[in-house]
């Protein structure tokens, strides 16, 4: 990866580093921070000339060589100490960023997902979610509607916070950056579906849009899930969020297994801001706060969590897991109160 002086290359000197790299059959994609650009070397990278020449030009700070399978998102990069924001924050800087909202925007009652925007805001939450398109394990089950899609965005207009939905695919993904959505999040189902991954990190490349890539159910070790977010920053978008949700159950009782433990792994292996979603995890209203305090102890940057200003009028996975604006309330003042002891990398 290309480091320069300043904060991005001029167009006189991309070109000059671009010819440089041909000349090994490779070739330069800049990477768009919020800071600086840095610029990643595509091809087969491993020709020493090639880095001499580059790091040889007097406006070229570093060219890293890092031996890493995601050498973009491992926090020895050079975009260690790029911002994610989200709105006006930028994630993990002062106080736990807080994504709440239903599990699915029910179309036929817009009010239910307006009234609980502006409870959710009052209690204290940064960005909203809400599930237009909705992946379901069954298929006669409500699919999702582009109506809700209206919803949120009145619901950002009302509150001016931030928004955050799914895509599953690329329709979706265009109609919501031309929505210009916040943050796009890449469901468990969608983790590692790499086609996907690279479309999003090349249509949303140098936008202010976020990806929350939830971690797939299956995932095991956390560098496959780093590798799949490196896909997203490789195409072009740094701007990423890594969401651990919950992986296959091993606890009757739990949704899913609880996994916010892989929070300090995460930490030490990459830059990236982590937010748990303590929801689907636990799967369960009753159990969401002690997962999201544990969350902060192990250090996460901020939760993913549904609520419903009604939990029992929701659709999707609202009834049984989401909390009330009160509860988050609550929640979050509990979160705010940990974080100040929560694990950091010593980095
Ligand atoms: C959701 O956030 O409502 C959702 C479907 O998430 P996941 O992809 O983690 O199941
Ligand atoms: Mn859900």
């Amino acid at each position: 990866m290309i480091i320069p002086k300043g904060s991005k290359l001029s167009p006189e000197q991309l070109i000059e580093v671009e010819a440089i790299a041909q000349d090994f059959d490779c070739s330069i994609l800049e990477i768009q921070g919020h800071n600086r650009c840095v610029y990643a070397i595509l091809g087969d990278e491993g020709r020493e000339v090639m880095f001499k020449r580059i790091a040889g030009l007097s406006f070229i700070h570093k060219v890293d060589m890092i031996e890493s399978p995601y050498k973009l998102m491992d926090r020895r990069s050079g975009l260690a100490d790029h911002a994610v924001k989200v709105g006006e924050d930028e994630i993990g800087k002062t106080a736990p960023f807080i994504i709440g909202g239903p599990c699915t925007i029910d179309p036929d009652n817009p009010s239910l997902f307006l009234e609980t925007a502006h409870a959710l805001k009052e209690a204290g939450v940064n960005a909203l979610r809400g599930g237009v398109w909705k992946p379901r394990t069954n298929p006669y089950s409500y699919q999702g509607d582009v109506k809700s899609l209206e919803i949120i965005l009145q619901a950002r207009e009302e509150t001016k916070l931030p928004i955050d939905i799914e895509v599953m695919d690329v329709e979706q993904l265009k109609i919501a950056h031309d929505a210009k959505v916040d943050v796009l999040q890449i469901g468990t189902r969608n983790a590692l579906n790499y086609s996907l991954l690279k479309e999003v990190g090349s249509i949303t490349a140098g936008s202010q849009i976020s990806v929350l890539l939830k971690r797939g159910r299956h995932m095991a070790p956390p560098n496959e899930f780093i590798a799949a977010a490196e896909y997203l920053v490789a195409a072009g978008n740094p701007n990423v969020l890594l969401c651990p949700r919950g992986t296959t159950p091993v606890l009757d009782g739990y949704r899913n297994h609880p996994d916010e433990s892989v929070t300090p792994l995460l930490k030490n292996r990459t830059w990236a801001p982590v937010i748990i979603d303590p929801s689907h995890s636990v799967g369960h209203a009753d159990f969401v706060k002690a997962c999201s305090l544990a969350s902060i102890a192990y250090g996460a940057d901020g939760l993913c969590i549904e609520s419903h200003i009604e939990p029992s009028k929701g659709i999707g996975d609202d009834p049984k897991q989401a909390i009330t604006p009160q509860a988050m309330k609550e929640l979050i003042d509990a979160c705010r109160v940990v974080w100040p002891n929560r694990y950091q990398a010593s980095f």
